[in-house]
């Protein structure tokens, strides 16, 4: 057998998994989101910041991918969200029977929004699906601003796009215009939030927006 054909296979499986996910969470009317991004681009602290300025809004249950470690986790749950940690142990983006196991440690009942914390990683998180109802890709000011023209499927595949760490955009050489460009012209109906997690400009757009989302607007 081809080994294109094998992996196609294995995709086909995951997708069926995904799809029983997705179905599961619906029914207990929980909304689902699988957030991407390279290494270090802020998909954590955006979390931390989210948790914390929804408390009492929205209940947020998170997975959190990482390679190793569980110090995301750890931050997650400090900011007040139920958390449960998948270390892959080298692989580089989850798969959707992770993410069934992973919800068995959690106390659905309780969560209205479950946030996927995807690998750092522009290129095979994107062929894998979670059984998510969006797909969010992270970037950052202090990433190059070539990432949507070199990683065209991540953004291809993502509903919003949020550019973080705009505080920093005075020291560094960042087209944020060229950014957006390239992404709009990947997927014209991206939907993109400006942020920046250490002075909170543009997190309450991203919040407003993550609450209609949950509430199923
Ligand atoms: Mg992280
Ligand atoms: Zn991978």
């Amino acid at each position: 057998m081809p080994k294109v054909t094998i992996a196609q296979n294995i995709l086909a499986v995951n997708e069926n998994i995904a799809q029983d996910i997705h179905q599961s969470l619906t029914a207990r009317g929980i909304r689902a989101l699988n957030v991407m991004s390279s290494p270090g681009a802020g998909k954590t602290t955006l979390l931390e910041r989210t948790i914390e300025r929804l408390r009492g809004q929205l209940t947020i249950g998170v997975i959190e991918g990482d390679v190793e470690t569980s110090a995301d986790a750890e931050r997650i749950e400090a900011a007040g969200a139920e958390t449960v940690q998948i270390n892959t142990r080298g692989a580089c983006h989850l798969e959707a029977h992770m993410i069934r196991d992973a919800l068995t440690q959690i106390e659905l009942a309780d969560i209205d929004l479950l946030v996927i914390e995807n690998i750092g990683n522009l290129v095979c998180p994107a062929a894998w699906e979670l059984g998510e109802d969006a797909r969010i890709v992270v970037v950052s000011t202090t990433e190059g601003d070539d990432k949507p023209a070199k990683y065209p499927q991540m953004f291809a595949i993502s509903q919003v796009m949020v550019v973080n760490k705009l505080d920093l955009l005075p020291y560094v050489d960042y087209d944020l215009h060229k950014v957006k460009r390239q992404a709009l012209a990947i997927n014209p109906n991206l939907r993109i939030f400006e942020v920046s997690c250490r002075t909170g400009e543009g997190l309450d757009a991203w919040c407003d927006w993550l609450i209609a989302f949950t509430r199923g607007a």
